[in-house]
């Protein structure tokens, strides 16, 4: 531990933080167990990723019986199995426009490469002028430069770099919530940034339905529909980043589907490997990838040394038998059943701003920011791991938590948030 405070940094963290760290030993199903002994349960999913739980035998077995063939070779001029196993069923399994796939290491290296097929797609079409992207206010999409660039400037916790990201067309986020209709008013501020620069934009990013880490908010299916239709109408591409949506966890297997859209490009990441491995996909439809292999230099130009590695794909595989097998639909909605009555009891607290619950993600947003360090001890204490940031206080467990630790898993929120100052 003296190692870790003088040596190593974690995600957004100082070098010499007061912040507190723990010491996991162990995790399997819903449980992290830490060295000091003590058993917590699990309410992150170690960031949207773990689906299946920790220590899945299924999962350890895909990767041990892969293992055994190889742990890795280069994808240049090489194939393998589990990478076309798994991107014959991510194409079957995303909206049927998506048939070209690049797997990548990471989230923010799928938004880069999303954001390049755009480029390369306008410039291979001959309207190489098309080179910005339009995004929502308060969105997040990684921690790269192009990723940053479309993250919200404020929210997105990446104003330091500001003078050096590309610049981007920012709308406001719509102010008409998951559930609800939307009216021309809410797509003015997009329409009219489309009529004006349509002719700059090569795509606009967002993410469908569920904003995460910029303020986990949940907007209007037929806000996003429209976007759709704004796109098709001033020749945009809609890059759909389902990285922190895919695979289930809003309630439906992408967020795009409920508004029964088909983006141009789709990023996949974090639960792909059942929380396992760094893999993720970036997927394109046959028009963008056609172009680009009509265009110059006619070859998409990325390449990661450890683009679709074996083990990653072996388990990512597996993962996906397991939604399947597992019942995905029904697990998630007995999960917002579970956060739903869970975190009600928030409602009253007068911490608590708003409450809101989709699929396997629940929300307590309060009104001042929480103090980490004490925050984070007093979850510890209670039994729990949760790692809110600002004046979020989130959740989104594994699919197969049972009802009692969901229960129990809320209730600790709730005692927690309850002490929190109004
Ligand atoms: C986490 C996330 C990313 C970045 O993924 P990394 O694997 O952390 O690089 C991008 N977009 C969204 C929506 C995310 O939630």
């Amino acid at each position: 531990m003296a190692i870790d405070a003088s040596h190593i940094w974690h995600p957004y963290s100082a070098m010499h933080s007061a912040l507190p760290v723990f010491h996991v030993d162990s995790a399997a199903g819903v449980r992290l167990r830490l060295s000091d002994g003590r058993e917590i349960i699990d309410g992150m999913a170690s960031w949207w990723c773990v689906i299946h739980g920790y220590n899945h035998p299924r999962l350890n077995g895909a990767i041990e019986t892969q293992l055994a063939q190889m742990a890795h070779v280069m994808f240049g001029g090489l194939t393998h199995a589990p990478a076309i196993r798994l991107v014959e069923r991510l194409v079957e399994l995303t909206p049927s426009n998506l048939s070209a796939v690049f797997l990548s290491d990471s989230g923010s290296v799928a938004v880069e490469v999303a954001m390049k097929l755009a480029l390369q797609y306008w410039h291979a079409a001959g309207r190489a002028h098309k080179q910005r992207f339009a995004t929502l206010r308060n969105g997040y999409h990684g921690d790269t430069f192009g990723a940053m660039s479309v993250c919200d400037p404020v929210t997105g916790m990446h104003s330091l770099f500001s003078s050096v990201l590309a610049k981007q067309h920012f709308v406001e986020r719509p102010g008409c919530r998951y559930g609800e209709a939307c009216n021309d008013a809410d797509l003015d501020p997009l329409q009219r940034l489309f009529e004006r620069k349509h002719d700059q934009i090569a795509a606009m990013v967002l993410e469908p339905i569920v904003q995460g880490a910029g303020g986990m908010y949940f907007y209007s299916a037929d806000y996003l529909r429209r976007v759709r239709e704004l796109c098709d109408r001033y020749d945009i591409l809609l890059i759909a980043d389902e990285i922190a949506t895919g695979f289930g966890r809003s309630g439906e297997l992408f967020a795009c589907e409920h508004a029964a859209i088909e983006p141009d490009i789709m990023c996949l990441g974090k639960a792909l490997t059942g929380g396992y491995l760094s893999l993720a996909a970036t997927l394109a439809s046959e028009q963008v990838s056609n172009t680009i292999d009509a265009g110059s230099p006619g070859v998409f130009m990325h390449g990661p040394t450890f683009m679709g590695n074996p083990l990653a794909c072996a388990v990512a595989l597996e993962s996906l038998n397991l939604l399947r097998e597992g019942d995905w639909r029904q697990q998630v909605q007995r999960i917002e059943r579970g956060l739903r009555a869970g975190l009600a009891p928030c409602r009253d607290l007068p911490s608590v701003r708003e409450v809101r619950t989709l699929g396997a993600i629940g929300v307590v947003e309060l009104h001042e920011p929480v103090d980490m360090a004490r925050i984070s001890n007093n979850f510890v204490e209670a039994g729990v791991w949760i790692r809110p940031f600002g004046r979020l206080v989130y959740l989104m467990p594994a699919y197969v938590m049972q009802d009692d630790d969901l229960a129990r898993l809320c209730a600790a929120l709730v005692e927690v948030v309850a002490r929190q100052p109004a």
